[in-house]
Formats: structure tokens, C-alpha cells, sequence
């Protein structure tokens, strides 16, 4: 069995009244793809910042790479990598440049850095713009950047706080077919927090947190196994009758979502013609699909983690990206 290279106990992180981790444990293997999936506002940044030593716990411990975050910070800083949301590159540098700069901050010696530098940039398919300024350079392509000078100092776990937010889907799957080539050749250790669905997907486990709370922690499959079967979703003439006719009828109790019916079935397929055959309401749409991890956080939260509120954040982050290039 790997070994844990992540482990956090009863961490809490309070500012000032908000209570932003509350009371979280859990553990990462060595080589695993992990990942922090929950809304905005759940506390994933916050527990990162916290591992990576850039906040300091209010209860509770946690190391990396066997090291504590509060007492041998150093030593953490050293075993990790960090890919954040606000890009920390100079702009005014090149690519190579900004390379550089991290292995000297790193006190990596040049005949050790220039290497790994050349095969990490083309690993990012940079190698060939290396000498131009980074503010040449579009959103994805700066990701991709940080992600190499991210792992110049060799890191054992690599950090990525919402890797591919704001980039495009042709982006984000660059930066994806990299971060698993990585993983192949070097087994690092990845870390990520991601209110995407599809991202939480391709993680080995996912934990879900929400309001500060870990409130679920599985792989993918053991977390859509959580949710009793296909999700069936009602567009009805009459709701109230309709839900009324479904309990009478069929046993279920519809929830209520966005004006529609949901509920959750063993199978789907087969009951469809039933529902439609039953109910004397008129039903106006009947759709159905695989659970799916919203489901699971639907399910354990009564909430959806509204990927329309997270979109308008990717916005505004854009637009204020594009207002600090202007600066
Ligand atoms: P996430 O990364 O999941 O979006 P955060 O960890 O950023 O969540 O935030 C968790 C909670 O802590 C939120 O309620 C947020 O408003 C609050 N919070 C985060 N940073 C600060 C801060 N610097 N000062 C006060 N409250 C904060």
C-alpha cells in the first residue's frame, strides 16, 4: 500500500468569526491524484493554504512529505509545488527567466536546473518561446508555464488551486494531458481544488467539502454508488398533483428542483413508460441521466454546487486578469 504523504488532523482554520475549516481529517497516498471538490466559499483554498504554510492553523495539525506545516515549514516548502489561481509569474521576464528566478529562490544549482528546465518547457510544449516575455503570453499558455516552474525544485506533491479556471476547454485539456503525463513519469503527488465536475472526475478520490465540512471522501465510483440509482427529471402541468400521484402510486417522494420533479430510481429505463402510463397529470418533459458527482453533492448537501455562480466568478477573474495586463 502507497504511503500517506498528506495527512491532516481535526484542522480548523477560523477569520476572525468565520468559521472557514471546521474540524476536517483526511488523508493523501503518495502518487495520487486528489482532489477538493465543493462551492465557492467551502474552504478549499483555505485548507490549501494552510498545507502549503501560507496560513497558519487556528486547531488541529497537518504535514507533508512527513514534515509539519507549522513547525518545519521550511521543509514543507521545499517538498511541494505550487500552481494558484492568481498567476505569480513577471510578465516583464521571459519564460526562461521566470525559471530561472524560481531555481535560484530554490537554491537549485544551474547544471541541475537547466535540464530539467528544457525538458520540463517542452513537456509544456514552451520550449520554443522561452525567450519571449510571458506577457506575450495568452492565459493558457502562462498556466502551463507555472506548472513547469512549479516543478523545477523537483516537489514531491504539487499543489493546483482550480488549475484551469478561466481557461478555455481547449486549454484546460492541454493542461490536463500534461499533469498526466507527469504523473506517469514521475509519480508526483497531485493535489488539486476544482468546482468543475469533469476535473473532480479524473481524481483517484475526491473529497467533497462544504461550508468548511468534509462531507464525503471516496473515488468517483464509490461516491456516485452513494446515490440510489438514475436520476429522473419531471416536467409536470401540475406539480402538486403530480408529486401527490407519484407517493400514491409509485411509493417515491419527488425533491423539488428549478420548477421540475427529480427523482432517484433503480432503473430508469423501465420506469419511464410506467410514470408516463401512471400519472393522470399531463407530464410535459421526462428525462433521465447516470448519477452524476452534482448529484452526489445535491444528495449530501440538498444543495447544487451551482456551476452558473462559479462561471460568473471564472468572469470576473478574467476580466480582472485582463484589467492587471492593461496596468
Ligand atoms: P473556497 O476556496 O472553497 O472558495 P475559501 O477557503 O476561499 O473557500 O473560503 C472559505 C470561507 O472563508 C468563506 O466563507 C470565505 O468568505 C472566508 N474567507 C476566505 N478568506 C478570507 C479572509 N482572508 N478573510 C476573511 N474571510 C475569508
Amino acid at each position: 500500500m502507497a504511503n500517506e504523504i498528506i495527512t491532516v488532523n481535526n484542522l480548523v482554520r477560523h477569520y476572525g468569526k468565520v468559521v472557514a475549516v471546521d474540524d476536517v481529517s483526511f488523508n493523501v497516498k503518495e502518487g495520487e491524484l486528489f482532489g477538493f471538490l465543493g462551492p465557492n466559499g467551502a474552504g478549499k483554498s483555505t485548507t490549501i493554504n494552510v498545507l502549503c504554510t501560507l496560513l497558519r492553523p487556528t486547531a488541529g495539525s497537518a504535514s507533508v512529505n512527513g514534515y509539519d506545516v507549522v513547525k518545519q515549514q521550511n521543509a514543507v516548502r521545499l517538498s511541494i509545488g505550487l500552481i494558484f489561481q492568481d498567476p505569480s509569474l513577471d510578465i516583464e521576464l521571459t519564460a526562461y527567466e521566470n525559471l530561472e528566478f524560481h531555481a535560484r529562490i530554490y537554491n537549485v544549482p544551474s547544471e541541475l536546473w537547466r535540464p530539467r528546465g528544457e525538458s520540463l518547457m517542452k513537456m509544456v510544449d514552451l520550449w520554443d518561446r522561452r525567450n519571449d516575455l510571458v506577457k506575450t503570453y495568452s492565459g493558457g499558455m502562462k498556466r502551463r508555464l507555472e506548472i513547469a516552474r512549479g516543478l523545477i525544485h523537483q516537489p514531491k506533491v504539487l499543489f493546483l488551486d482550480e488549475p484551469t479556471i478561466g481557461l478555455d476547454p481547449q486549454s484546460r485539456e492541454h493542461i490536463w494531458r500534461y499533469l498526466t503525463n507527469l504523473r506517469e513519469q514521475t509519480g508526483i503527488t497531485l493535489f488539486l481544488t476544482t468546482h468543475y465536475m469533469q476535473e473532480a472526475e479524473r481524481c483517484d478520490r475526491i473529497a467533497i467539502i462544504d461550508h468548511g465540512k468534509l462531507v464525503a471522501l471516496d473515488t468517483p465510483a464509490g461516491l456516485k454508488a452513494m446515490v440510489g440509482g438514475d436520476i429522473i427529471t419531471l416536467h409536470t402541468a401540475d406539480n402538486e398533483q403530480a408529486t401527490q400521484q407519484l407517493r400514491d402510486i409509485f411509493g417515491l417522494e419527488p425533491a423539488r428542483e428549478n420548477g421540475a420533479l427529480r427523482l432517484e430510481v433503480e432503473q430508469g429505463e423501465s420506469f419511464m413508460p410506467k410514470v408516463i402510463q401512471g400519472l393522470t397529470v399531463p407530464v410535459t418533459s421526462l428525462s433521465m441521466h447516470r448519477p452524476t458527482l452534482e448529484d452526489v453533492f445535491l444528495n449530501l448537501t440538498g444543495r447544487s454546487i451551482r456551476e452558473e455562480e462559479a462561471s460568473s466568478k471564472d468572469t470576473m477573474r478574467q476580466w480582472a486578469r485582463s484589467r492587471g495586463r492593461e496596468r
